[in-house]
């Protein structure tokens, strides 16, 4: 139950959101599918003084431009993105992460731009608070941390769990988003701050809009999400990686690897990449590039998994992916 008073606003385009969104001012937010913020707003980690309900817009459909990216609708539902025929076979490791998501019900309600933009969870923060905390934590306005005490008040290390965002930086893709002044188009690689406090840099009064994926007809990829059971979870770890090779069909050309859920925004393994980019994609350079990921990753503890576990889980299931995408790419690896 939500214990507050709030406003609530049913626009009928996101030209009269946004227009919303700059009457009522920063005490506003968005809410598409409603899974994330809701239970949010239940625990009183935010509390609007309005709640701009998108429901009201009907997304566009999936489409391919005339330069073969694909352009979704950022209030496209993940069931669609998970079932879209399109999608499934021009982007499949888009469609395999919003599989993954929680369940059924979550994935029919949660939109894409809805789980671009969730909350930042940790043990403390994402619970009832009158039983779980004694005074609010840093990031409730309070002066305090409870996992890491010795945090200060701008330091805060909830861990960003979208399972989507790691395959969407892994494939390129771009978001477009409206406001009073316009829009703009960025990267999904730079929607997050890193902090946090305030895990993404969507200015006051921005709506997303769409995402735009590059073609990847010709990438090799592969997805992981280790999680304690296989549905309606939080992951531990998300991986997901695509490779290119060069003309020579051996030798890498491009290589992202995008690690989730284990700090406070995506990130990207860059030495390993470094590491594939140019050289001979094979078993000896897999292992050079792992090596160099656990190396770079600096896990949170976090849910309960201690650094080192989360460490030695991505160690054994990076090896797979990158394989899976190895021989997707068209590499002849033998299996073991
Ligand atoms: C039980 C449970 C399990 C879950 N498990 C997972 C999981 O396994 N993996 C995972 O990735 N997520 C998970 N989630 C998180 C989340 O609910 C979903 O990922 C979902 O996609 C969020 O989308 P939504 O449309 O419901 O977002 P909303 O709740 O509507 O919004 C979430 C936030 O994004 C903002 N927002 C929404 N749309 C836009 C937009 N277009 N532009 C700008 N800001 C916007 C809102 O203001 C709000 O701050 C889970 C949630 C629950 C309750
Ligand atoms: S990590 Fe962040 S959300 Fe969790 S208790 Fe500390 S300040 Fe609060």
């Amino acid at each position: 139950m939500i214990q507050f008073d709030f406003e609530y606003e049913r626009p009928g385009t996101l030209a009269e959101a946004v227009m919303l969104l700059r009457r009522h001012g920063a005490d506003a937010r968005i809410m598409a599918g409603g899974t994330d913020l809701l239970p949010n707003m239940r625990v009183e980690v935010v509390r609007p003084a309005a709640v701009i309900g998108l429901s009201g817009i009907t997304p566009e459909p999936p489409r391919c431009e005339a330069d073969g990216s694909i352009r979704i609708d950022a209030l496209t539902r993940l069931a669609t993105i998970a079932d879209s025929e399109l999608i499934r076979k021009q982007l499949p490791l888009l469609a395999e992460s919003a599989r993954v998501v929680a369940s059924n019900q979550i994935r029919q309600m949660g939109t894409l731009g809805g789980n671009l933009c969730q909350e930042t969870r940790c043990l403390y923060l994402n619970q009832q608070h009158d039983y779980q905390f004694v005074a609010p934590c840093y990031k409730r306005g309070g002066a305090v941390c409870y996992p890491f005490p010795l945090n200060k008040p701008d330091v805060c290390w909830s861990v960003y769990m979208s399972d989507v965002a790691p395959a969407l930086i892994a494939l390129g893709a771009d978001i477009e988003t409206v406001d009073e002044n316009g829009g703009r188009r960025i990267a999904v690689e730079d929607l997050f701050t890193g902090s946090g406090l305030n895990p993404v840099t969507l200015r006051e009064g921005e709506i997303i809009s769409a995402i735009i994926v590059p073609p990847a007809a010709d990438i090799g990829w592969g997805y992981h999400k280790s999680a304690r059971r296989g549905g309606l979870e939080f992951a531990m770890a998300v991986m997901a990686v695509t490779l290119r090779l060069a003309a020579d069909r051996r030798t890498c050309s491009d290589a992202r690897i995008v690690i989730g859920a284990v700090r406070e925004r995506p990130v990207r393994a860059a030495a390993a990449e470094r590491i594939l980019v140019g050289a001979a994609l094979d078993e000896a350079g897999i292992g050079a590039a792992i090596a160099a990921a656990v190396e770079e990753l600096k896990p949170l503890p976090h849910h309960g998994f201690s650094k080192s576990y989360i460490v030695d889980n991505i160690r054994v299931y990076l090896r797979r992916v990158l394989m899976r995408a190895a021989r997707a790419a068209g590499v002849e690896i033998p299996t073991a």
